[in-house]
């Protein structure tokens, strides 16, 4: 077969994947939108048709849509949020100063906005099948009490007007970025159905944190000043009347007459659909492999062009080990658009404040983009496993053999000391600082992935990683379906791991308690201090350089890893039961001709305190 059978094999895989659904059932949008922008105002009115399957097995008497522009207006929840964490101090700079808990690019300024800065989105009209629907407006949530219900297994079509003005930039989305210069970064808006799952509605207010959304296809034309560059989620339909180097090659680009330009996009299978528009972008691209073309638009701002020039090549070169390592990109196209106010994945693309976010923007493809994971209540299944992967493809960019995960053990062993730590399950809106909600999400959320290596040997956490992306992609996977996927591939238990390390926060202390000779044999006693328990590698090392690691599974896992490194002698013990404190490990060798005892050498254990790890002999 040739790389283009290999491609439409996959495709087909996909499709029956989605539509077999054989673990739970899933909603499904098709939305169509016509938008008719003025950048003279910085509004814009929308038609917004939605095909809404109901494949639960309840009867929905309401629905609900996320109206996230309403949150930049002063005394908004994101406003009121912001501001109290702006009052809580949580440590000192450098300098001696207070630092506060709000984001710094929040901070009051929601209630400072003038009125032609904030943004709303107003709805003019809704329909259900052509019959007009009762609605409330609770800020970021528009409630829909339904005149009919919709019955499971159907389908109905909504049809709505709106009209919505985009603020100037406060937080991800929004217009005239002072330091990018880009006019507008436009993610979250458009009226966009709420999530309805095994747990119910999901009718998140808007503060500021993450999202979730139904599964579907896109059709979207936007009508805009002709003198706009776009870019964004969908595949562009028209773009020999376009042009802006989206052209075919060598094609003629013949436009409509009229100031404006109509750009029309389709985006298969993403869960939502984000835009941004300047007249000032510099466009490149490449096809960088079959059925793949990656799209770059930014400006030179705060940025030059060989940064960008760089995010193109290294994404080049990158893909074929991302592919291999977490599974192949599905889409046939992505974008790194400057824009936004940081780094923020969309499906397809990202929007990028410059370019040092790249590569965690696009890892999120995978773990947001496919694992379409509801983010408010697994963050660090978006956040952790998203920068567990880029520190992971860093490493292969820079041809760097230093352990990639450092600066997140240590971040989350910081966030312990400090006494702010709640757990991993907590709702990402919920945590009380975003100091801990940032630190759980992404270091903490890194550390169990690796770990879950530490656990279950590296190799078969990679095997793990695939296989959740072969079950979950275009799915909503939440942190019991990862897990039994792990415990599949490793036949080994894992829901103390989850207990314990999600929804706690007891942490791990091993230590070396002693050591001695018996009958020319040495025991080493090991203790259990932290609360959490954990297997345990120790290796001893010998004066003429010679390793053994003994090997100590936990009773809970009913399974062990296998060797990781086949060059290191390994015995491997009975397992310890979580109950008790104490464990006592032998070695033929005489006490003397040891020089190391040490608790996880490759450091992978979330071990709070090291200093009683290892312990060096000197005879
Ligand atoms: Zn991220």
């Amino acid at each position: 077969m040739n790389l283009k059978t290999v491609f439409a094999a996959f495709i087909l895989t996909i499709s029956i994947t989605v539509s077999a659904q054989p673990d739970r059932w899933q909603q499904r949008v098709k939305y169509a939108m016509d938008i008719d922008m003025n950048v003279q105002t910085n509004r814009f009115t929308g038609k917004q048709k939605l095909e809404y399957w109901n494949n639960s097995p309840d009867t929905l008497k309401k629905v609900f849509y996320h109206l996230y522009f309403n949150a930049f207006q002063p005394g908004s929840m994101m406003d009121t949020r912001s501001r109290r964490q702006g009052s809580i101090v949580f440590r000192k700079d450098r300098n001696g100063n207070d630092v506060s808990d709000w984001d710094e690019r929040v901070r009051d300024r929601i209630v400072n906005l003038k009125p032609e800065e904030i943004g709303y989105q107003k709805i003019i009209s809704l329909k259900m099948n052509g019959r007009a629907q009762t609605f409330k407006v609770l800020e970021t949530i528009l409630e829909v009490k339904l005149d009919k219900p919709i019955l499971p297994k159907s389908k109905v079509v909504f049809d709505m007007d709106f009209e919505a003005q985009v603020p100037i930039q406060v937080r991800r989305s929004g217009r005239d970025n002072p330091v990018t210069k880009v006019r507008y970064s436009m993610s979250q808006w458009y009226p966009k159905l709420c999530e309805y799952d095994y747990e119910g509605w999901h009718p998140t207010p808007y503060v500021g944190r993450e999202f979730y959304g139904v599964w579907g296809d896109f059709s979207v034309n936007i009508t805009i000043d002709k003198n706009y560059i776009l870019g964004g989620t969908g595949y562009l339909q028209n773009a020999n009347q376009i042009g802006y180097g989206y052209e075919a090659e060598g094609a003629k680009v013949v436009r409509p007459a009229g100031d404006k330009l109509t750009w029309k996009f389709v985006a298969p299978n993403v869960h939502d659909f984000m835009w941004a528009a300047d007249p000032e972008y510099k466009h490149i691209s490449k096809k960088v492999r079959d059925s793949l073309t990656i799209h770059v638009l930014y400006k030179t701002s705060n940025t030059t062009d060989a940064d960008w020039q760089a995010v193109l090549a290294n994404a080049e070169r990158a893909l074929p080990f991302i592919e291999k390592t977490f599974g192949p990109y599905p889409y046939k196209q992505y974008s790194f658009i400057h824009g936004g106010d940081g780094g923020m994945e969309y499906p397809m693309a990202t929007l990028l404040f410059n370019q040092g976010a790249w590569l965690h923007e696009w890892m999120h493809s995978w773990y947001y983009g496919l694992m379409g994971t509801n983010e408010s209540l697994y963050p660090w299944m978006d956040e952790g496993f998203t920068d567990y992967a880029s520190a992971r493809v860093r490493a292969f960019l820079e041809n760097n053999p230093a352990w990639p995960y450092a600066g997140s053990y240590g971040a989350y062993f910081n966030l312990v000391k400090s006494g702010k730590e709640e757990p991993l399950s907590t709702h990402a809106d919920h945590y009380n600082t975003n100091f801990a909600y940032g630190t759980a999400a992404y270091s903490k959320g890194t550390v169990f992935m690796e770990q879950l290596g530490y656990i279950t040997g590296a190799p078969v956490r990679d095997r793990i990683l695939l296989e959740y992306y072969r079950q979950w992609r275009f799915k909503h996977p939440n942190v019991n379906d990862f897990i039994r996927v792990a415990e599949k591939v490793s036949d080994i238990k894992l829901d103390w791991y989850k207990e314990y390390f999600v929804n706690s926060t007891k942490t791990i202390d091993y230590g070396v308690d002693s050591l001695w000779e018996e009958g020319g044999k040495t025991k080493v006693r090991l203790r259990r201090i932290g609360l959490m328990p954990m297997p345990i590698d120790l290796q001893l090392t010998f004066k003429d350089g010679s390793k053994e690691l003994h090997y100590i599974p936990l009773n809970l896992m009913y399974g062990e890893k296998p060797a990781e490194d086949p060059s290191i002698t390994r015995k491997v013990y009975e397992a310890w039961k979580w109950t008790s404190d104490y464990y006592v490990v032998e070695s033929d060798r005489k006490l003397t001709d040891i020089t190391t005892v040490e608790i996880d050498p490759s450091q992978r254990l979330a071990d709070l305190d090291r200093r009683n790890n290892k312990l060096e002999l000197k005879w």
